[in-house]
């Protein structure tokens, strides 16, 4: 697989779905942009949200996004402890779900400034979280 491989062609080879969890289980985080509109979208489809379009490919985002929601999951210690959803707007366009790494639950406030990365879940599979990015790196950075 590459970059030029299209993903429109639904007639044979893995749902975007299984494309998206190759990539993930491969380290790389990808999101599919849309050949026709340029569009970015996300959770992974056969055809554009924007404008129908089946012309879509696998790009690496920035990464870079802002929470757009959070939520804390109260759990017993033995069950774990806490942990946090969030809802984050990437850079590019689309929201997704995920769970922000490395910081103290109430630190985690809408509009916090994230980064992306391939991580792993509580069940040790591979999963996007974030970490949080800090102000002095906001907007023109890297
Ligand atoms: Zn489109």
């Amino acid at each position: 697989m590459n970059e030029d491989t299209p993903t429109g062609d639904w007639t044979r080879g893995p749902g975007p779905d299984a494309v998206f969890a190759q990539f993930i289980a491969a380290g790389e985080f990808r999101i599919q942009r849309c050949e026709s509109c340029h569009g970015h979208v996300f959770y992974p489809r056969l055809a554009c949200s924007h404008c129908g379009s089946v012309e879509l490919r696998w790009v690496r985002p920035s990464g870079r996004g802002v929470v757009h929601a959070v939520s804390i999951v109260h759990r017993r210690s033995e069950q774990g402890g806490p942990y946090n959803v969030v809802l984050v707007d990437l850079q590019e366009g689309p929201r997704m779900m995920g769970r922000v790494d490395g910081q103290p639950h109430d630190s985690i406030r809408i509009g916090l400034r994230v980064k992306a990365r391939v991580g792993s879940a509580a069940t040790g599979e591979p999963c996007v979280v974030f970490d949080a990015a800090g102000d002095a790196d906001a907007g023109a950075g890297p």
